[in-house]
């Protein structure tokens, strides 16, 4: 990791962690080897996905009270300044010392971003330290049933009313809504021919009367996938994201993060899952292990460059896409590796960590359909990179 330029030193000339990333990472490293509870719990092998989100939310708790979940966020908002390269490197020692994944986590880095960018102020100075110690946790609600890739033909309606919307509708695919507080909603406010001027992100709270959240389990055993039915839910005006009928804004400014930074920390935990899996036994398949290797070594230069451009305030734009494809590229590269080289996974043994091998493995398959499919990640890039009709 690279230290961030500008390094700055306190009076008496010691580095300091907000300006000096090297500092920061030899700090923290301090800290997790003094082993924090939370943090042997966390590298455990956790099949469950209900304990795995509880143990993950502990550690972020010890995580946000020593100080090292609020750097790379704003002190207004009750980090302790820095930028996102902070961020990435937390996450990055984490999965060095064996935290097998980000858990509901995953939406700190895809959702806490735009809400701090566009989000309403008096809202986030609340949200934003009880999303970063693991206190409240977030869903992203965008896919309907007859409104996947094509995000804009989004039928939830959110209706004026007094001092607030009612908002009625269906979402599917809500990642940990089984587990989350509040759901980042995307909602028709304009008529249905309006399309993507037409839609409002709104703040709800999923404990209001008329959610119910039914949980989807999937081929790999877990209970990540959710539907949500909202049945005449209030939600007070002030819990606007961004602008009224601005909400495909927001929605690119999710994605951007969801397809581009969102690799880097990803792929820390990909590499930490192929080193166990070295340490665990048999290399097996040289030729698989460098693929794999190469795929994620492309992973690491562009999200490095997408950290970079973010830090900068650079908009990623179609280069997103670009990263998401070596993700998913990568993902499915490591996972064939192990799948190669571990029988286990394959003979239904049913140890812990074989078990999360092997959702590992599945999960594999559907990365190439979250935050956009490939073939249409594959037209961002024909129609904005390449110009094609
Ligand atoms: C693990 C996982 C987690 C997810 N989490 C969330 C979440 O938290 N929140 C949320 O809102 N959504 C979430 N999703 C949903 C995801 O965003 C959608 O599944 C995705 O956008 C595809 O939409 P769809 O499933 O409706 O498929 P469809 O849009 O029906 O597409 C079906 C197939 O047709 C292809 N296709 C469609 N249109 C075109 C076209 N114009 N050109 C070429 N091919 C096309 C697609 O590529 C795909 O292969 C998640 C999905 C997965 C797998």
């Amino acid at each position: 990791m690279s230290s961030i330029e500008g390094g700055r030193s306190d009076p008496d000339g010691r580095a300091d962690p907000l300006h000096d990333l090297r500092t920061f990472v030899d700090e923290l490293e301090a800290w997790l080897v003094t082993g924090p509870a939370t943090l042997d719990a966390a590298r455990a092998p956790i099949p469950s996905f209900a304990e795995r989100v509880e143990v993950m939310s502990r550690l972020m708790a010890d995580l946000h009270d020593a100080g090292w979940a609020r750097y790379g966020w704003p002190e207004s908002l009750g980090g302790l300044g820095g930028t996102i390269v902070h961020r990435a490197a937390m996450w990055d020692a984490l999965a060095r010392r064996g935290v097998a994944g980000m858990a509901l986590f995953e939406h700190l880095e895809v959702l806490a971003p735009t809400l701090v960018a566009l989000g309403p102020r008096d809202f986030v100075v609340r949200a934003l330290p009880a999303f970063l110690s693991g206190r409240e946790l977030w869903a992203q609600g965008f896919s309907e049933p007859e409104a996947g890739s094509d995000l804009a033909s989004l039928r939830t309606r959110a209706v004026a009313a007094d001092g607030g919307f009612i908002v009625n509708g269906r979402k599917i695919w809500t990642s940990w809504a089984r587990y989350a507080t509040w759901c980042l909603l995307l909602t028709r406010t304009g008529t249905p021919e309006s399309r993507h001027r037409g839609l409002t992100a709104l703040i709800v709270d999923l404990r209001s009367r008329g959610v119910e959240v039914t949980t989807i389990v999937q081929a790999n055993g877990t209970d990540e996938l959710a539907e949500v039915v909202f049945d005449d839910v209030f939600v007070p005006a002030d819990r606007i994201v961004g602008q009224l009928d601005g909400g495909w804004a927001v929605a690119m400014h999710i994605l951007s993060s969801e397809r581009g930074t969102f690799a880097w920390f990803r792929h820390c935990f990909l590499y930490q899952h192929l080193r166990e899996h070295l340490d665990h036994g048999d290399a097996g398949n040289d030729f698989g292990l460098g693929g794999a290797l190469l795929d994620l070594v492309a992973v690491t230069a562009t999200s490095h460059d997408g950290l970079r451009s973010h830090e900068a305030g650079v908009p990623l734009g179609p280069r997103a896409t670009f990263t998401k494809l070596l993700l998913c590229a990568a993902e499915q590269a490591v996972n064939d590796w192990i799948l190669d080289a571990d029988a286990d996974l394959a003979v239904g043994v049913q140890d812990a960590a074989t078990a999360m091998r092997r959702q590992e493995y599945l999960f594999s398959r559907i990365v190439t359909v979250y935050g956009g499919s490939q073939q249409m990640q594959l037209e961002t890039i024909a129609k904005q990179a390449l110009g094609l009709p």
